[in-house]
């Protein structure tokens, strides 16, 4: 930064980052299973006092009796092997609650290679994970309820509405990326022309399915509208949320689905425009979702059956 003076940063701040951070920092020497650092946050946020957390122990006794032999085993030998992970778990509050956590754990090594300590940071998930429920029982709900797209079974607008502006909130409060992929399947007026609109219809419901299919289960798959779909990704950034869009459009080529009067090929291609954003004050949904159109329009000029990320 011009004009920053470089200073070594002393011990006051660190401690002042360690204390301060919304996540909780904390440290395990490998070979006695000790706490040598937990930070005074996890008081706060779980009633336990900062000097009662003494050993890994302490660290499985408050676990949730259902999270605990598998949480323990996979970090465990996670750790045993050097290999840096993470893991999300009900903790214990000191007033018999449960939060949920992700403990994301670094392996640090001596100078012979081998296990010296773990170091790690706590963050507090419970909006998160109140939200995943939330978007299960929606899901749930899809049947019964019309937020089901007839055609395709995906959800349909309606839900999309809903669900999006959820998760826009959420991102806006947590100061998290949300990620948006628009779909639309190239040169479908020329397929439903030459292959007659029912099975075009047929094709769509193929699309879908692949699309469905390919998708991890806290994205939100829609159909926006006649041959254009919607993914929503929560809490995902722009290059895995471009990796998902690559995989739908190589899944679709593999799929092989004839079409004859396609304009850059024999088989059916679909274009896609992908945008991240941490929403801002100002920033609307709407605007986010115009922005992305704009990245699918571009996928479509540059000749179609491709991805298409900011610059
Ligand atoms: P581009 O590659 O630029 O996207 O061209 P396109 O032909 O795919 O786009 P266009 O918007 O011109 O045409 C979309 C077509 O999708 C028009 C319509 O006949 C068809 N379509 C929309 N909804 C449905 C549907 O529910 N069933 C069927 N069979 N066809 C549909
Ligand atoms: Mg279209
Ligand atoms: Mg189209």
């Amino acid at each position: 930064m011009p004009g920053q003076r470089h200073v070594e940063p002393d011990s006051a701040f660190y401690k002042t980052l360690l204390e301060s951070t919304k996540a909780i920092p904390w440290s395990i020497e490998w070979r006695t299973m000790r706490f040598t650092y937990i930070g005074p946050q996890i008081e706060e946020l779980l009633g336990w006092k900062q000097d009662s957390w003494l050993s890994a122990e302490d660290w499985a006794t408050r676990m949730h009796p259902d999270d605990r032999e598998l949480v323990v085993n996979f970090c465990v030998s996670q750790s045993q092997s050097g290999i840096d992970h993470e893991a999300d778990y009900r903790a214990l509050t000191a007033d018999g609650g449960y939060v949920w956590i992700r403990d994301v754990v670094h392996v640090i090594r001596d100078e012979n290679g081998e296990v010296d300590s773990l170091v790690g940071f706590m963050f507090d998930i419970s909006e998160r994970k109140r939200n995943e429920e939330e978007l299960l029982r929606l899901q749930r709900e899809l049947e019964a309820l019309s937020y089901k797209d007839g055609l395709t079974g995906l959800a349909n607008r309606r839900m999309l509405d809903m669900v999006l502006e959820r998760e826009w909130a959420s991102a806006r409060r947590n100061m998290r990326p949300i990620s948006l992929i628009l779909l639309d399947i190239d040169f479908f007026k020329q397929y439903n022309d030459y292959y007659g609109h029912l099975a075009g219809d047929e094709c769509l419901k193929r699309v879908a399915q692949l699309l469905q299919g390919a998708s991890r289960s806290q994205d939100l798959v829609a159909r926006y509208g006649g041959e254009e779909f919607v993914v929503v990704l929560p809490e995902t950034d722009l290059a895995a949320a471009a990796a998902a869009a690559e995989r739908y459009r190589e899944l679709v080529v593999d799929e092989m689905i004839e079409h004859e009067r396609s304009g850059i090929g024999l088989h059916l291609t679909i274009s896609q425009g992908v945008g991240t954003i941490i929403p801002g004050e100002s920033d609307t949904a709407a605007d986010f979702i115009a922005a992305v159109d704009k990245l699918l329009y571009r996928s479509k000029q540059g000749g179609r059956n491709r991805v298409t990320v900011p610059d």
